[in-house]
């Protein structure tokens, strides 16, 4: 339900689950639709895309972002998708949803990117307000690439990196998927990646989420496990709480930058979860495995008031659970693939 916040000349509602947790972070899929088809996350073909007209467009993501943000205190925005880079238009969006000012300032609006096409869009997303990037990259050798993403594009992600650092972006996070018997004998490799070129890599372990249903325990590669490969080589210590951001981070103990680990599977940090989502066709979601949608979408093209949304997001948010259950034997994966959740 929400909550008054108090205190501050700019009181506002917040949206608290029955948890305790308060929601201060919306991840937004602008679209299901994408370039490439990692293995990890969409079927090679077949993939049904959503009509257009099912998309929500600017002006409803817009109207659902201002909710959050003015009413309930929402600091940060992550669009995803999908690739979010394929939406036409963008920097009109990104322009749109910077220029929202929430209670105490401006939304952080960030993006989640395979960066291919970075070089081409990084200068004009970031003057059009993007304020962070996560870039994608769960390989160094281009042959595995291609076989992880069904793309032969290395090359341009890693030059999109790169231009995402000449735009100015900082700090740039590089997000790599470890999946054993993949890219295990790379976590070293991607470390060493992140050390000579700056940006912070963040090693997230293989979630039930593929469309092709091949996810097991045994292929996931567990933060230890990951930090200890590291480790060996370049000495870490870990950083203190992470609060709410998924990732438990690590710096080298020779002053040469910072790791993440984002511990879904073997460490879950649902207990500081602060998270909701929409999908690109407009339903909420209260946690990223969720089974149950809210349907928004169709409440907006019914008429329905800001107030009636803002009934229906409280009425969704008390029903987050305390968290997921992967590792349990009662786990049901969500009907939907990650693609067309919104990682
Ligand atoms: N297309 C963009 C991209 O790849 O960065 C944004 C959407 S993608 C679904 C968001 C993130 O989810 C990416 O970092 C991707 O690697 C990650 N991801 C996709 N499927 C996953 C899975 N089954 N387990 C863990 N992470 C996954
Ligand atoms: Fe596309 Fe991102 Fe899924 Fe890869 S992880 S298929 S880039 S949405």
């Amino acid at each position: 339900a929400a909550g008054m916040a108090g205190g501050s000349d700019h009181a506002h509602e917040e949206l608290i689950d029955p948890f305790g947790r308060v929601i201060e972070d919306l991840r937004i899929s602008i679209t299901d639709r994408c370039n490439f088809r990692c293995t990890y996350c969409m079927p090679e073909e077949g993939m049904q895309w959503l009509p257009r007209s099912e998309v929500m467009t600017f002006e409803e993501i817009e109207r659902l972002a201002r909710i959050f943000v003015q009413r309930y205190g929402v600091r940060g925005i992550r669009l995803t998708g999908g690739e979010p880079t394929v939406r036409a238009h963008l920097p009109v969006l990104v322009e749109k949803l910077a220029a929202i000012d929430g209670p105490s300032g401006p939304v952080d609006l960030a993006m989640t990117t395979n960066g291919a096409t970075m070089r081409l869009v990084a200068q004009t997303l970031r003057d059009a307000g993007l304020r962070r990037v996560n870039i994608s990259l769960d390989t160094l050798d281009r042959a595995k690439f291609h076989r992880m993403t069904r793309r032969d594009e290395l090359v341009r992600v890693l030059d999109g990196i790169e231009a995402a650092k000449d735009a100015g972006f900082d700090p740039v996070k590089v997000n790599a998927v470890i999946e054993r018997g993949v890219n295990d004998d790379e976590i070293v490799a991607l470390a060493d990646y992140g050390r000579r070129t700056g940006v912070e890599v963040r090693f997230i372990e293989f979630m039930p989420l593929d469309a092709d249903g091949h996810w097991m325990n045994d292929k996931v590669v567990g933060q230890d496990e990951i930090v200890e490969a590291i480790h060996a080589v370049y000495p870490l210590e870990q950083l203190p709480a992470r609060g709410a951001a998924p990732a438990d981070r690590f710096r080298y103990l020779d002053g040469t930058g910072t790791i993440g680990v984002i511990p879904t599977v073997t460490k879950p940090f649902c207990g500081d979860c602060d998270r909701v989502r929409l999908t690109a066709e407009g339903q909420f979601r209260t946690c990223l495995f969720a089974t149950k949608e809210f349907d928004l979408m169709s409440a907006m093209r019914a008429g329905e008031s800001d107030d009636e949304l803002a009934a229906r997001i409280e009425a969704a948010v008390a029903t987050k659970w305390a968290g997921h259950r992967i590792n349990q034997v009662n786990f049901v994966r969500p009907g939907k693939s990650m693609s067309q959740i919104g990682g």
